[in-house]
């Protein structure tokens, strides 16, 4: 008989450090179920606008020469009718700058719809998701297909849904590239190995940017990368229209059998499908209050009223709602910040608009030549100039020069200079004057160009005419 004494190992297991916290989650790939309703319907015309305009304007020629085209090398851009030069690129800030009280004021009023609905980023992801389920099938297809071992059938949807997708990110690349560089032109020389390689080297990168952001990162974009997503919570109050969930009705959620009285066994009407966290391109769960991740697509709505139908329950236990209405509060549809944005945005667009409309098609430049002054056969002081003329209209104009300011001043040669539209004209003009009726040494002249065509066009340009010392 032994007379060991059993021993049990009594120690208690390390107790989890809890000062430690990790600053690092790894991402947990989402699995977005299809759906149908009204929000993506809406969200899919939104889309399609946005798939048209992009792809379709590149395409429109206007007055010779592509529509839209930023025009680098001669530092032009044309946008439609208009001719936009170095000069008026305050304009192009001023337009950045309404865009920007746009989207402030849209976001005080509806909260993050442009993301939902309009963003480039949402719209290649829903278009990337699209293609997804063609390739890999719905959503437990895909998470079954992944867990998987790789096999031919594996291969073939994988290898189809990424040609998919480079497919996409190609066009919407060589799209981007043809915005600078004329896209017709563009996709002849791309196609025959013609082209610089700064066009190979940034239609690549775009095909990439668009495969990575619209295949692999996707909400991540939103979450961690957009700058807007981070600001924009600021601008929320509490009478902005957010995607909610009801926790008044809704809870105590649960599941339950159709026939039976829910409310009786103390349920809310959630039965708690998580319908709504399957649709959710970000992967949260709206239950749990607004949270920043939230892009407003309103998937989660269309889900829940789906299943609200089916429940024969009334729809809106998720809705798009307001922090006021939640509470049970009147919402504000006018107050101070939305009407104090709107009147910031029409002041602006009707300063832009006014400085578009009324800036001059014609750009004027004179400079003076190095040498001060030189004496002609007729004993006559000359002074020798540069004149620029911009035409910056898209049609052909005939301007006339002319120079005053002394009482004895003449312009020799050539006045009436015929210049092609979107030009810029160059040649020395001289001026000259008896020296006795030089009221100075330096005197100021003026230079006027009228446009032949147009008596209300009329430009002006100060210079110096300058002379020997009187004495
Ligand atoms: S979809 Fe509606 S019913 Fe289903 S879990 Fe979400 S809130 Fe509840
Ligand atoms: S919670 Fe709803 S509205 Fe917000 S991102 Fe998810 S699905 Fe879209």
């Amino acid at each position: 008989m032994s007379n060991q004494i059993p021993v049990q190992n009594i120690t208690p297991p390390p107790k989890k450090d809890t000062t430690t916290v990790d600053l690092y989650a790894s991402r947990e790939k989402i699995y977005t179920r299809a759906f149908t309703g009204i929000f993506r319907n809406l969200r899919m015309a939104g889309g399609a606008l946005l798939f048209l305009l992009y792809f379709g304007t590149v395409w429109l020629d206007w007055g010779g020469h592509q529509a839209v085209w930023w025009n680098l090398p001669e530092r032009k851009f044309y946008i439609f009718g208009a001719t936009i030069w170095p000069q008026d690129f305050i304009l192009l800030s001023g337009l950045l700058i309404v865009a920007a009280f746009g989207l402030f004021f849209i976001t005080v009023f509806a909260g993050r719809v442009w993301c939902g609905y309009t963003c480039p980023q949402s719209v290649w992801t829903w278009i990337f998701m699209w293609c997804e389920k063609v390739t890999e099938g719905d959503r437990n297809q895909r998470i079954k297909l992944d867990k998987a071992p790789m096999s031919a059938n594996k291969f073939v949807r994988k290898l189809g849904k990424h040609s998919l997708w480079l497919i996409i990110g190609f066009v919407t690349g060589l799209t981007f590239v043809g915005y600078f560089a004329p896209i017709r032109e563009l996709v002849i020389e791309f196609f025959s190995g013609q082209a610089d390689g700064w066009s190979y080297f940034w239609v690549g990168f775009f095909t990439l940017a668009t495969y990575g952001n619209a295949g692999w990162l996707r909400e991540q974009v939103c979450i961690y990368m957009c700058p807007y997503a981070r600001f924009q919570s600021v601008m929320f109050d509490k009478d902005t229209l957010i995607v909610s969930y009801d926790p008044r009705r809704g809870e105590k959620r649960g599941t339950r059998k159709k026939e039976v009285d829910y409310k009786a066994q103390g349920l809310g009407d959630c039965i708690d499908c998580t319908m709504c966290v399957q649709v959710c391109p970000t992967g949260i769960d709206i239950r749990d209050g607004l949270q920043i991740e939230c892009i407003g697509c309103a998937a989660c709505i269309d889900a829940c009223d789906t299943i609200m139908d089916k429940m024969h329950y009334p729809r809106g236990l998720i809705s798009y709602t307001t922090e006021h209405n939640l509470s049970g509060q009147v919402t504000h549809k006018l107050r101070p910040r939305l009407i104090g944005y709107a009147v910031v945005l029409l002041v602006m667009i009707g300063l832009l608009a006014g400085a578009f409309f009324m800036r001059s098609l014609v750009g004027f430049d004179i400079s003076k030549d190095r040498v001060l002054y030189r004496e002609n056969a007729e004993g006559r002081i000359e002074n020798v100039y540069t004149l620029k003329i911009m035409n910056k209209d898209q049609v052909d104009h005939t301007y006339v020069l002319d120079a005053s300011g002394l009482p004895d001043l003449k312009l020799q040669g050539r006045r009436e200079f015929r210049v092609p539209a979107g030009e810029i004209f160059s040649m020395p003009v001289e001026l000259s004057s008896a020296p006795e009726q030089l009221p100075s040494s330096t005197n100021e002249v003026i230079f006027s160009l009228k446009d032949a065509d147009d008596s209300s066009s009329h430009v002006e340009a100060k210079s110096r005419f300058i002379g020997p010392q009187i004495r």
